[in-house]
């Protein structure tokens, strides 16, 4: 038996293209490097709770909670510290009703979280959650029919009244995510004829009927109470659909788009970038995605720091400028510390 010996033929010619070049170094690596990821890049939601003094943990996932609103103060300057610049607001009424009234009141949790956080970190950007399952006892987005289902074009004078009142209680941005038609429109002439024309509507502008919002419903204390919400959220299996929501929502007055779930619709994140390249585009990295790989880490089968800034950077490089995630305060202290 003769020895192996390597094959001339096989070495590469003089002057080949070696893409590694450019790998060889962690200096040379962040030289070339096309996605960023900043703590400014995250919005962190946030569950507010009627009460004081409360730290609710969710038990579905590990690291968040729900808060009451004398504790957001402290919450937003750590977030402010870290280079966190936005929150995504959630509201647990004291009382669920069939018309969701809690939803816009003056006094409520959200509008009294608005203010509260809007004291503490004036430079904070407070964006609201706009839907009203949260409100509603039986944990639908809209008010419904005699059959149970949601009802459309009278759903929309409420999510404008709760926009108005999250606009007149100081919110920056609302986020309307129940896809309700024309909810877009709706909201921004309810917030144009009261004056809020500096309020800026960020639209979920496709959401997918997903799984992987298990762990939000213990979060939010949400889940409907029957059926679920496929007449309204899209179909996982459609993708040109997405195009067709996000283009009614632009020329509804959208400024500012949103794909949720992320990771399991990265194409269509992408798509929606190339279609509309001077939107902003968000994408939410959802409780379930969050609590796979919390429950991986703590089972030692994933190391989590490097998976959790892989899944941003994923989310990222498909095209998303900001990244709603429960991540938000570990990823901005680790991208502080240095990879
Ligand atoms: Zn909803």
């Amino acid at each position: 038996m003769t020895s192996f010996q390597p094959l001339d033929a096989l070495r590469m010619a003089p002057g080949a293209k070696r893409p590694r070049r450019l790998r060889r170094t962690a200096a040379l690596r962040d030289l070339v490097r096309e996605t960023t990821l900043e703590p400014s890049d995250f919005v962190q939601p946030l569950f507010v709770v009627p009460g004081d003094d409360i730290r609710n943990p969710i038990s579905s996932m590990p690291g968040v909670e729900q808060l009451s609103v004398d504790r957001l103060a402290g919450e937003a300057r750590e977030l402010v510290a870290l280079g966190v610049k936005a929150v995504l607001l959630f509201g647990i009424p004291s009382a669920k009703d069939s018309h969701g009234s809690e939803s816009c009141a003056e006094d409520g949790v959200v509008q009294q979280a608005i203010r509260a956080l809007k004291d503490a970190s004036p430079e904070l950007v407070v964006a609201t959650d706009v839907c009203m399952c949260e409100y509603t006892d039986h944990g639908h987005c809209g008010l419904l029919d005699a059959e149970g289902g949601v009802l459309n074009d009278e759903t929309l004078e409420v999510l404008a009244r709760i926009a108005i009142s999250h606009g007149e209680a100081g919110a920056d941005v609302v986020a309307p995510s129940g896809m309700i038609d024309g909810m877009v429109g709706a909201i921004r002439a309810g917030l144009d004829a009261e004056g809020l024309h500096s309020v800026a509507i960020l639209s979920y502008a496709v959401k997918y009927a997903s799984a992987f919002y298990g762990p939000f419903r213990e979060a939010a204390e949400g889940a409907p109470m029957f059926g679920d919400r496929r007449s309204h959220q899209m179909d996982p299996a459609n993708a040109r659909e997405a195009l067709r929501e996000v283009t009614l929502d632009v020329e509804e007055g959208a400024d500012a788009l949103m794909v949720k779930p992320a990771l399991g619709y990265l194409d269509v994140v992408r798509s929606v970038r190339e279609r509309f390249p001077e939107l902003p585009l968000a994408a939410y990295n959802v409780s379930g995605e969050y609590a796979m790989v919390k429950a991986a880490a703590a089972n030692g089968w994933l190391d989590e720091r490097a998976a959790v800034l892989e899944v941003l950077t994923g989310i990222r490089r498909a095209g998303a400028d900001l990244v709603v995630t429960y991540h938000a305060k570990d990823a901005a202290t680790w991208l502080q510390s240095g990879r």
